[in-house]
């Protein structure tokens, strides 16, 4: 079995890129391979999970026809212009075309240091291997667009943090790993050249349309913004945080991508922040959709000088082009939210009706994911009311949104029955609970013991069923189970 590469990023100039090999881990050893992806990805599942498989995963041998490289690119990080950056712990090792005939990049993370690795490492320790896992893979069966995870492996080297700690490698696979920050490189350099390489690449790999648009640059930033403001609603409707999104980790593919301090909120608050780092809370839940637009904006101002060669129409093409995006993002969150309500049609009032909704559920420390789960089952009024009603700290409160809910349900003559199924389809039940989460990297990292991770995996795989074996997985933390940080993934 061989893996058929046909490396497109490796073909652009030299300066897009470093060619490295990865480090060679002393004693690697399976912890998962995705399955399912590798057959997806036209890659035997049987082959990836042998000998030569963990070969390939492990940086121990680089597969025929597997350009490794590094890719450059800078970023603002915490709003802060960092002009290099660049993949530090990750080796791209090639890409491949799936069955569906799109291209996917196949990257090592925690392969060894790179000419872009400043003083790091170039490693990842276990914990952060294993949480990346989880979370990309449950936002995939969730519907959102996002980064893969292929496989992990451990490595047998330790990595040394505060402490020394187990190494790991996650394999991971996206659309490409191409970030605004790639832009913020050639843009950063004045190099205008290499720019429109790389816009061109991206239009030819990503939006091919925008090659034959009027004005393709302009129909690429369009749609990369239209892209963002999508992806970021999703994010909303399900209260992922992302926890670190500076431009670095901002894909132009839009995919979800870089899962390091990421969570999922429970009890619904605008203002949560997890990450440890993000001391400020730049990137609370509730900030995402204006740092969606910065971010956009960042990318905007690399592409002025192929908008037009006059700056003044460039500006005001960018500045068009970016207006577009806070109607396109409120639209795609309203309509969600619609759809998790069971509504069908749009009505004036609805605005008003989620704003209000949610005003009420932060009042009362309701959790986000169990109230609109349990929320199909009360479409009508009767036993479904307490389960509801037991959410909210005022039980009262509860009651009044459920009748202005049933109230705009009767504007529309749908099944309760079709409703109900409709909802569930929408509103998960389970989400890769930070405490869950946490608990399962515990057990790997303190015990060797991988059955949490496992586990989590098969029932993050069907979020949308009832699973009444995994209900406790379902559930809120208790008190003395709440996780109030998450940690970068270095
Ligand atoms: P991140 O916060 O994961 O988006 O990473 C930001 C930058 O730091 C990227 O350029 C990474 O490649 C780099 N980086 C993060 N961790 C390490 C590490 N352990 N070794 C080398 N570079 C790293
Ligand atoms: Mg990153
Ligand atoms: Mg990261």
């Amino acid at each position: 079995m061989t893996l058929a590469f046909d490396n497109s990023y490796a073909r652009l100039p030299d300066r897009f890129f470093a060619r490295v090999a990865p480090a060679q881990a002393s004693h690697p050893a399976f912890i998962r391979v995705n399955k399912a992806l590798a057959a997806d990805l036209d890659i035997d599942p049987q082959w990836l999970s042998g000998k030569d498989g963990l070969r390939l995963l492990s940086g121990q041998s680089i597969a025929p026809g597997s350009d490794p490289i590094a890719t450059a690119y800078a970023g603002h990080q915490f709003g802060n212009f960092v002009p290099q950056l660049g993949d530090g712990r990750a080796i791209l090792l090639g890409e491949v075309i799936d069955r569906r005939g799109q291209r996917r990049d196949i990257q090592l993370k925690g392969a060894g240091r790179t000419p872009f690795s400043r003083g790091g490492d170039g490693r990842a320790a276990l914990g952060p291997v294993l949480r990346e896992y989880v979370m990309s893979e449950a936002m995939a069966a969730l519907g959102v667009p996002t980064t893969r995870a292929l496989a992990a492996v451990t490595t047998g080297d330790p990595v040394y943090r505060e402490e020394a700690l187990p190494g790991a490698v996650l394999t991971r696979v996206a659309s490409s790993h191409i970030r605004v920050g790639t832009f913020q490189f050639f843009a950063a350099r004045r190099d205008v050249d290499g720019l429109r390489i790389l816009a061109d690449h991206v239009i030819a790999r990503h939006y091919p349309d925008a090659a034959s648009a009027p004005r393709p640059y302009r129909a690429l930033l369009d749609q990369v913004i239209a892209g963002q403001a999508d992806l970021i609603a999703r994010w909303m409707l399900i209260g992922f945080i992302h926890g670190v999104m500076n431009t670095d980790n901002m894909s132009v593919a839009c995919e979800t991508i870089d899962y390091g301090p990421c969570a999922f909120m429970d009890s619904y608050d605008s203002g949560t922040v997890f990450s440890s780092i993000d001391r400020a809370g730049r990137y609370a839940y509730g900030s995402q959709p204006g740092i969606g637009l910065w971010n956009l904006t960042r990318l905007a101002e690399t592409l002025l000088p192929l908008l037009d060669a006059d700056e003044a129409k460039a500006i005001a093409d960018a500045e068009e082009a970016l207006s577009l995006y806070a109607p396109r993002f409120l639209d795609a969150q309203l309509q969600g939210f619609r759809a998790k309500l069971g509504l069908d049609e749009r009505a004036d009032g609805d605005a008003d009706l989620v704003t209000e909704l949610l005003d009420t559920m932060a009042a009362n420390q309701v959790d986000f994911t169990l109230f609109f789960r349990r929320l199909a089952d009360a479409i009508e009024p009767g036993e479904g009311d307490e389960p509801l009603r037991g959410l909210f700290v005022d039980p009262l409160a509860a009651d009044s949104v459920l009748a202005r809910w049933r109230e705009r349900l009767g504007m529309e003559q749908i099944p309760a029955a079709q409703r109900r199924d409709a909802m569930r389809g929408v509103n998960p039940a389970f989400i890769p609970r930070n405490h869950r989460v946490e608990e399962m990297i515990r057990a790997a990292v303190d015990k060797g013991d991988f059955a949490p991770f496992e586990r989590l995996l098969q029932l993050l795989s069907r979020p949308f069923d009832d699973q009444p074996e995994n209900e406790g997985y379902a559930a809120p933390p208790l008190e003395h189970e709440r996780v109030l940080a998450t940690f970068c993934g270095t």
